[in-house]
């Protein structure tokens, strides 16, 4: 029993000179993980361990799954600010674009005309809203 141990010990420190052997430089790093300071035995180690490597590689592959479904989220709906875009360079407005461009309801837009806060003129059946009115809304 006690040889085992003898001779494992033996192996570590073996382990360990070779380790001293083939490092060129030792430098005291920062675990870009989990902040811990460690001896680097390279330029390029950023990490205090394996387990701090590969946990760190799972974060980052995760957030770039996140970062890839947020893409996909808005290259499928880019819709909403090309319309506020376009929106914001009219003088009149439909009552959908104010909906759009003060991020309200519809319903609300259609509340705020019937109390006569925001004004609205009628081109046939309908109803646009001077661009204006809604920039004085904030004054
Ligand atoms: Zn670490």
């Amino acid at each position: 029993m006690s040889h085992i141990v003898a001779s494992r010990h033996i192996q570590t420190l073996t382990g360990k000179y070779r380790h001293s052997m083939s490092t060129r430089l030792s430098v005291t790093k920062k675990c870009i993980f989990c902040g811990k300071e460690y001896t680097a035995k390279t330029l390029t180690t950023r990490y205090c361990s394996h387990t701090c490597n590969s946990k760190h590689y799972k974060q980052l592959k995760r957030e770039e799954k996140l970062n890839t479904y947020k893409e996909s989220f808005e290259k499928k709906n880019p819709e909403p600010s090309v319309i506020t875009l376009a929106v914001q360079q009219k003088d009149f407005l439909s009552i959908d674009e104010t909906a759009s461009l003060l991020g309200a309801s519809r319903r609300t837009i259609q509340r705020m005309i019937a109390k006569n806060i925001i004004r609205v003129a009628k081109l046939g059946a309908r109803s646009i809203i001077k661009r204006s009115t809604i920039d004085n809304l904030f004054i």
